[in-house]
């Protein structure tokens, strides 16, 4: 049985050999084993080194300081850190937060866990390319806001939040300016230097690196509190108590370092693979691209109109592909992220997102964009495609 075709880079992506390589270089007795906290022996000293280079590395991609990433397990726990975080150290300031409908369940659980504990949350809707607008944002601020978190790139759709406009309009507020950016880390160029957000999530496994690591970006200007949400020796300042998985950590700087390389190349080879595939799907009768015409070249999704959304992914088995994402697919539940963009049920139930990177090559969409041409006048039992 020959392997499907991944296009799920949305959900995850292999690592690059090159991260792999130097993360098995910190697990072995030869190898740069030890607890980076150890102070008493030289080879403590190597690992905490390892450990500061790779904060350098991945605060070097987006224009911050080494003194303002926290590790964290992923983007979950970061946005855990940042909402629970500042939720807990400024309830006395006020306890009104703004997020969107369409965010990552790693933000929309945290903040549907604060509702039960007296927060009050708004829930800005976004338009129908899935796009936040600055203006939305400033018109529900209140005095008692403390917190704005929205993503910069969303995970289903691929649509981009003008956050730099976002931060701007928050200025003169009190309220925190956190950004999920998970699936932007690598791929758009951040420079925080010059964006006023406050807290960033960012995640690893996203961008070539291993799963299971993360960090929180805390801009020392801000001097925004975070309240920790793991209790322990002390490390990171106290934010995040756990032993540092040196391994992880290196992976992490690594894949930074890669991507830092080859963002501008691999943007544009991305969106001609985007726009091959494109040209490809979209004539067939009854296909739909959901979100920005111009989001990131990476995620293209698409609704396919009277096929049922179950018979086509099983026609499409031999792609690695996912409906809504892949912490939603366990359920048959229509994507609330589809929904939240004006999209019916039923034609939300009968989208998939095809997501691609570093390892995709053209010959593969093209195959893929076939098989859904194939699959689609199956399902529909005709021949009346366009070809
Ligand atoms: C993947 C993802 C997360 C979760 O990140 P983990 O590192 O897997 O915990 C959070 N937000 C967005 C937008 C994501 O795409």
């Amino acid at each position: 049985m020959s392997l499907p075709i991944y296009l799920d880079y949305a959900a995850t992506t292999p690592v690059d050999p090159k991260v792999a390589e130097k993360m098995a270089a910190c697990l072995t007795l030869e190898g740069n084993f030890a607890n980076p906290a150890s102070r008493s022996h030289l080879l403590g000293w190597q690992a905490e080194a390892a450990v500061e280079n790779s904060r350098r590395q991945v605060a070097q991609l987006i224009g911050a300081d080494v003194r303002e990433i926290v590790w964290t397990s992923g983007a979950t726990e970061a946005d855990n850190l940042a909402i629970k975080g500042v939720a807990e150290a400024y309830a006395d300031r006020g306890r009104h937060i703004i997020t969107s409908t369409i965010e990552h369940k790693a933000v929309l659980d945290t903040c549907a866990y604060l509702e039960s504990r007296g927060f009050d949350v708004t829930y800005l809707k976004p338009n129908a390319e899935g796009v936040i607008s600055a203006a939305e944002v400033k018109a529900a601020l209140r005095d008692d806001t403390i917190l704005v978190s929205l993503m910069h790139v969303n995970n289903e759709l691929g649509s981009i939040n003008d956050i730099a406009a976002i931060a701007d309009r928050l200025r003169d507020h009190q309220a925190f300016f956190h950004v999920d950016a998970a699936q932007s880390l690598g791929k758009l160029s951040l420079n925080l230097a010059d964006i006023a957000v406050d807290l960033m999530s960012l995640s690893a496994h996203k961008c070539y690196g291993p799963k299971g690591i993360g960090a929180l970006f805390v801009r020392r200007r801000s001097r925004c509190e975070i309240a920790p949400q793991i209790h322990g020796g002390g490390h990171e300042r106290g934010m995040r108590s756990g032993t540092l998985a040196t391994h992880q950590i290196v992976g992490f700087g690594e894949a930074c370092a890669l991507a830092m390389d080859h963002l501008v190349e691999e943007q544009a080879r991305l969106q001609s693979l985007k726009q091959g595939f494109l040209d490809a799907v979209l004539p067939l009768t009854g296909v739909q691209l959901n979100g920005q015409a111009d989001g990131w070249p990476g995620i293209v999704n698409l609704s396919f109109a009277d096929v049922d959304g179950e018979l086509l992914l099983m026609a499409l088995k031999d792609l690695a592909v996912s409906t809504g994402s892949a912490c939603a697919s366990a359920s048959l539940e229509p994507s609330y992220v589809l929904r939240g963009i004006g999209c019916s049920e039923a034609l939300a139930l009968s989208s998939v997102r095809f997501s691609f990177g570093r390892y995709t090559s053209a010959e593969e969409l093209a195959r893929a964009a076939t098989m859904v041409a194939d699959a689609l006048a199956r399902l529909r039992g005709g021949a009346q495609q366009a070809v």
